[in-house]
């Protein structure tokens, strides 16, 4: 049955909703002992893994039931805050499979990052550049398992599952098909486009600034979070990689805040963001240092501490790109590290995160709102996942049907099915998405 199990996600185009969507069908074709559910959910004001958890408990262990003995792991766990307490309540009851269990994580960030989510369960750092498997777990996140127990019932991946939060009047937890313009999720949520509003795409933390409103929803959106123009965490966005070269090079006093709070660093990893910002202030050529930034996980602590008000993280995000295009990456020896002894003194507290952050205002509950959103226009990527984009199947004029395949993974290349998400004719067609106007 596993092999069933796989080419039903794989059909179904699940990919990994809480990151950067790689295709699950993929991931779970490997052999693992445990199977973890990562709903730490640790961004400020998300709120989407811990109300699934609440209302589809049942599905969520269908889910990770299937998945368990298609990788042969004799052990499940969902790990989540402590604070979770009703998601915790409806688990607990729910659970009848004795290979399952619950792990309480502590409010910090980024308690979810996959590296220091397995360091909480196993007490063990991944090597360098690892990945889970390395320490026999694989994880995955609360609405992918969720995706999978719809693909096991022949329900491809048409929607997704995001929060609305921050400056709005009614902040909201929806599910909505993929494609959607933000503009009209937004407007679920009672926001009208005006000029001093600005949104991010994702968490405060990682998060990207969205320039129009009418980029379309994907599978691996998460949520929307609306903030004042002139919000520190909207400004820190838009000012340019010049800019924050210049500040680096007369600003950055390198006291090490950033390095010793570095959560990737606190595990034992070899990643210094003071050496690479005074690396890269003073355009010194250093690969080593360079290469290391592929090691940064971009969780923006770096950011939040640096006592300059200048941001490390982003900057790594422009150097990253740079390697990436030159074709460099980064090889770990696979030996263990060595957390460092003050690590659990150095985890942030998610309640002074989000004061540090300016999002005391807006730390408000964000129920589901079951409206069904109907857009009139859908306009699907045909990558949202890690991978090659998909070969569209489809022409103008077609008419097509929610959940036909309209997207087609590129012969054996990496890469995950895309859906149509309404029913109706498709309008345009290009090598980067597929527009679908609804008929009525
Ligand atoms: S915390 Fe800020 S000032 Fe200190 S070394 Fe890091 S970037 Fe420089
Ligand atoms: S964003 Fe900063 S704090 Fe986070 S892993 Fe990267 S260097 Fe470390």
């Amino acid at each position: 049955m596993p092999g069933n199990v796989l080419k039903a996600i794989r059909e179904a185009g699940v990919v990994g909703a809480g990151g950067a969507g790689f295709p699950t069908h993929v991931k779970f074709g490997n052999k693992a002992g445990c199977v973890v559910v990562n709903g730490a959910e640790c961004e400020p004001l998300l709120q989407v893994d811990r109300q699934l958890m609440v209302s589809r408990s049942k599905e969520l262990l269908t889910g990770l039931a299937a998945l368990m003995d298609s990788v042969g792991a004799g052990r499940g766990i969902i790990a989540l805050k402590a604070k979770y307490t009703d998601a915790i309540e409806q688990l607990s009851t729910a659970i009848t499979d004795s290979r399952v269990e619950i792990f309480q994580l502590g409010d910090f960030y980024p308690a979810g990052d996959e590296q220091i989510l397995i360091r909480e369960l196993s007490g063990r750092s991944l090597p360098e550049a690892g990945i889970p498997l390395n320490l026999d777990y694989i994880v995955t996140n609360v609405e992918t398992v969720l995706n999978v127990t719809e693909a096991i019932e022949g329900q491809p991946v048409v929607d997704t599952w995001l929060t609305v939060s921050g400056s709005v009047a009614e902040p909201l937890t929806c599910r909505v098909p993929v494609g959607t313009p933000m503009e009209e999720v937004l407007h679920l949520a009672g926001v009208r486009q005006a000029p001093g509003l600005a949104v991010l795409e994702g968490g405060p933390m990682m998060g990207r600034l969205v320039s129009d409103w009418h980029t379309p929803v994907s599978k691996t959106t998460k949520g929307l979070i609306v903030l004042p123009a002139g919000h520190a965490l909207i400004k820190a966005r838009q000012a340019p990689p010049e800019q924050l070269l210049r500040r680096a090079r007369s600003v950055c006093i390198q006291c090490e805040r950033c390095s010793q709070m570095c959560p990737r660093r606190l595990v034992g990893h070899g990643i210094r963001p003071h050496r690479i910002m005074r690396m890269l202030a003073y355009a010194r050529e250093d690969l080593e240092v360079a290469k290391s930034v592929l090691l940064c996980c971009g969780c923006g602590v770096c950011d939040y501490v640096c006592p300059m008000g200048l941001f490390p993280k982003r900057l790594n995000d422009l150097l990253k790109a740079e390697l990436g295009k030159a074709g460099i990456s980064y090889r770990g020896d696979g030996t263990e590290p060595q957390a460092l002894s003050h690590r659990d003194y150095r985890k942030i507290p998610g309640k002074r995160l989000v004061s540090g952050l300016g999002l005391k205002p807006y730390d408000r509950p964000a129920p589901v709102k079951e409206a069904a959103i109907r857009p009139q226009r859908v306009s699907i990527p045909l990558k949202q996942h890690l991978g090659e984009a998909c070969l569209p199947l489809v022409q103008v004029g077609n008419p097509v049907k929610q959940g036909q395949v309209i997207g087609e993974i590129p012969g054996k290349k990496l890469g995950a099915r895309v859906h149509a998400s309404i029913d109706g004719i498709v309008v345009e067609q290009t090598l980067t998405h597929v527009v679908i106007e609804a008929v009525e």
